[in-house]
């Protein structure tokens, strides 16, 4: 993958999480978002980013040094205790079961991957919007049993429900599909019957795919825009992400279509902002955008090595 590329796909999901922040939880259509600006809940400075890109910076750090889980939740805890990985030196925003899943590493000292709560109240976006990392990582990953048992692992630091598992699967499977340069029509019409072959041995896992089959199913692109929810479930933010990008026709386009949804607009533009950004190989998010983020110096000095470790260019 081109450098240009590896770092396109993770800006684009921080310009989405910061476009979304001032206008979270805000009700569809009682608002037009265009541009970054400031206030919301979080009463934020413009371009300020949240715990969806706070939680992936950590990643990108742990997949750069090839670290272990263990290390990735110390990464997590640093975060959500010691503001670290944020753009003004202050928390906000994390998730009830993020937080959950940090408090039973750092307090209960569970091991990393069983710090995720498996019950189904538990299924929210809360690992689905930091993974794009791992997609990267696992680009030129053949097997997809060892892509799927790793997707598992990530998710399961926070998120251990099969449902939120299943989301995980389906979110990075189409990101391996589309950077391996696979149109999105092709990934759609071709990775439920992937999933089901790989996952004929765990039930368990298969028999939430029902719950995303929406997705893979002709037609969707026209699906009214009343009938696509975007809140924070797993389901619904993945659908919505989806649905966003097959009704533009770029990555800015996709973004500020997600981002005018309303309730958990930093996750679903962010996820939004990685998935067309890695439909749209060729275009660049708004550079504009991009320049506003907030302490950018961080985000760079934690992309940066990721980036040249991941990238086919030689440095
Ligand atoms: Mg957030």
């Amino acid at each position: 993958m081109e450098a240009n590329l590896i770092k396109n796909i993770l800006y684009a999901g921080i310009v989405g999480d910061a476009l979304g922040v001032p206008v979270e939880f805000k009700k569809r259509d009682t608002y037009y978002l265009d541009s970054m600006i400031s206030g919301g809940t979080w009463e934020q400075e413009a371009g300020s980013w949240s715990d969806d890109t706070s939680f992936t910076l950590p990643l990108v750090e742990s997949l750069t040094e090839k670290s272990d889980y263990e290390a990735l939740m110390q990464k997590f805890e640093n975060y959500m205790f010691h503001n670290e990985y944020t753009p003004k030196g202050v928390a906000f925003g994390i998730g009830a079961t993020c937080a959950k899943a940090v408090r039973n590493w750092s307090i209960n000292h569970y091991p990393a991957l069983e710090c995720g709560d498996p019950s189904e109240y538990a299924n929210g976006n809360g690992a689905l919007m930091r993974l794009a990392p791992l997609a990267i990582y696992l680009q030129k990953e053949s097997s997809l049993e060892k892509r799927l048992e790793l997707t598992k692992n990530y998710t399961s630091l926070t998120h251990r429900h099969p449902r939120a598992i299943m989301g995980s699967y389906i979110y990075l499977e189409i990101l391996h599909g589309l950077l391996n340069d696979k149109a999105l029509s092709e990934v759609l019409s071709e990775l439920p019957k992937q999933l089901e072959h790989a996952l004929q041995n765990k039930p368990g896992e298969w028999s939430e795919f029902i719950y995303y089959k929406d997705i893979f199913t002709p037609g969707f692109k026209n699906v009214s825009r009343d009938n696509i929810k975007s809140t924070g479930y797993d389901v619904d933010t993945l659908l919505a992400c989806v649905w966003s990008v097959l009704n533009s026709n770029s990555i800015d386009e996709a973004i500020l279509l997600a981002v005018n949804l309303g309730e958990d607009t930093d996750t679903v533009a962010s996820i939004t902002g990685t998935l067309s950004s890695c439909v749209y190989q060729k275009q660049q998010v708004d550079p504009k955008w991009v320049a506003q983020l907030q302490n950018k110096e961080l985000i760079d000095s934690i992309i940066d090595p990721f980036v040249k470790k991941n990238s086919d260019r030689k440095f």
